[in-house]
């Protein structure tokens, strides 16, 4: 297979000729070429971006016409939903029937945030001046760049065309250069639901050659990322020069607490939902299960037990539950990890070596690995290792719980498994997190705020408010007054 870019509507290669290879994580095997885009491309992508943002009939359609686009896209998203889910298979590893519930669901961001394209109200201010009239409204930012990971490529994508395009901006989407085929291919539907040339862009390319370029962009307006913690200090460095509008989602290490009055059943699924699913490649992985000490070794064995049965296996055979992590790089990372954790003195409990059973293929298999009586200081409670590896706490009582899981740098998302009413409603105002799941966990909606506290991030995505991440604030004044008197005094 062999991709293309889509800039100013054309589908274009790097203007080098470079390409790479992206590298199927289960066999192994380079399956598509894909183009290496450098500066001069950024250059390209982003002066289209800019051009059908001031000039070009964008600008011109209403409000209800823009929304009908972003409908006319999620039409098309759902009718290519097979096909684009095994694309990311192919390229990160992930379970088909994982990406292809993504692929089902997210026509609704387009659905959404279509119907919120012509909902944004401004407002008439009652100042407190005579003959004056004010109103403030808000318009788009101009050129978006929006820049994605490769766990999720188009749930991420959705998450920041849906509201960015609903808002009047325009875009250059960078995927990551481990997961960009879908991207790739996403980009052809642009024109079949009727946007103008321009108005997306989609580059390919390493992100340390072509970030700093686009990101730093004098016509990049808006930078909106989701990837690690490490990239998003640096754009936020590049961004902080000219004081652009940042949205960063970045990585966690979140506590899932689990009290000796929940539904050990559910909440066992909850813990093995948090760290196995996505072979432990989410940003919301519940790496940190705490557990309270009265429960802590029945509850311990019970996650023990379901995680043994979890299959490794072809990512596109619907009976596995752990595909390979997506690079060899993710691959040595978790080693290391593990490497790590013995070092430290955690009590490994289950797995840690990689999956000894050639049968299940070639690909970069981690074993479902846990570790018992870690503690809070040690880096695998405190760094997140993004594969499927648990670190298990003990706790005293909700206070203890409550310090252990705020005791991070980390703020994405947090889980309660309890079936105590004061608990449930009380204990998610003590947890600094931006998502609180209680009962349930790694759940997301399009109707939703999602995004992190503290190193987990800054603004929000999903739900109506996450449309003001891509807009700002102006405010009008029109005097009725017929004369302009005394230039020298404030108004
Ligand atoms: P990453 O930071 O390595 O890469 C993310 C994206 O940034 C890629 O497209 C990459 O090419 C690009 N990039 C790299 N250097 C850049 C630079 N200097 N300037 C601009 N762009 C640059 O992250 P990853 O390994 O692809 O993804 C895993 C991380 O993403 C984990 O930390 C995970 O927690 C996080 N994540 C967060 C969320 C969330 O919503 N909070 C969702 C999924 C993944």
């Amino acid at each position: 297979m062999e991709y293309r870019m889509l800039i100013g509507g054309e589908a274009v290669a790097a203007k080098s000729g470079e390409t790479f290879e992206s590298v199927n994580p289960y066999d192994q095997q380079p399956w598509a070429r894909v183009p290496r885009a450098g500066p001069e491309d950024v250059d390209t992508a982003v002066a289209a971006a800019r051009e059908a943002f001031t000039t070009g009939p964008w600008p011109r359609l209403t409000p209800t016409e823009r929304g009908r686009l972003l409908r006319n896209l999620g039409d098309l998203v759902a009718s290519h939903a097979e096909e684009l889910a095994t694309l990311e298979t192919r390229d990160n590893g992930k379970l088909y029937s994982e990406m292809l519930t993504q692929l089902r669901y997210i026509p609704q961001w387009y659905y959404y945030f279509g119907g919120l394209a012509d909902k944004i109200e401004g407002m008439v201010h009652p100042v407190d001046k005579p003959d004056i009239f004010n109103f403030s409204h808000h318009e788009p930012y101009g050129v978006v760049a929006a820049i994605t990971a490769w766990n999720s490529p188009l749930l991420l994508a959705a998450y920041k065309l849906a509201p960015a395009l609903a808002a009047g901006n325009t875009v250059v989407l960078k995927p990551s250069e481990h997961a960009s085929c879908s991207t790739l291919r996403f980009a052809e539907l642009f024109a079949l639901a009727g946007f103008p040339p321009g108005v997306v862009n989609v580059i390919s390319g390493f992100g340390p050659e072509i970030g700093d370029a686009l990101t730093g962009h004098p016509d990049v307006a808006k930078i909106t990322f989701t990837g690690s913690a490490t990239t998003g200090r640096r754009i936020n460095a590049v961004a902080g020069q000219d004081f652009k509008s940042v949205t960063l989602e970045l990585g966690g290490k979140s506590p899932n607490i689990v009290f000796a009055d929940a539904d050990l059943d559910n909440a066992a699924n909850g813990a093995i939902a948090g760290i196995l699913a996505a072979s432990g490649q989410t940003c919301v992985a519940g790496s940190r299960l705490l557990v309270e000490d009265s429960i802590h070794d029945a509850f311990l064995e019970r996650v023990v037990a379901i995680a043994r049965t979890a299959r490794s296996g072809d990512p596109m055979d619907p009976a596995t539950n752990i595909g390979p992590v997506a690079t060899k790089a993710q691959y040595d990372k978790i080693r290391g990890y593990l490497e790590i954790a013995e070092a430290e003195g955690a009590e490994r409990v289950l797995g840690g070596t990689p999956d000894p059973d050639p049968a299940i293929g070639k690909g970069w298999f981690i074993e479902p690995t846990i570790y018992a009586n870690v503690t809070n200081a040690m880096r695998i409670a405190r760094e997140e290792v993004f594969g499927p590896v648990l670190s298990v706490i003990r706790f005293r009582d909700e206070d203890e719980a409550v310090h252990i899981a705020n005791d991070t740098r980390y703020g994405l998302a947090a889980g309660i498994w309890s079936q105590n009413l004061k608990r449930c409603i009380e204990l998610p105002k003590r947890l600094r997190a931006g998502t609180v799941w209680v009962n349930t966990y790694r759940a997301v909606s399009y109707m939703t705020p999602f995004g992190g506290f503290k190193a987990s991030g800054t603004g929000k995505e999903n739900g109506i408010e996450a449309i003001r991440q891509y807009l700002q604030l102006k405010s009008v004044w029109l005097s009725t007054a017929d004369s302009f008197s005394n230039p020298f005094t404030i108004r």
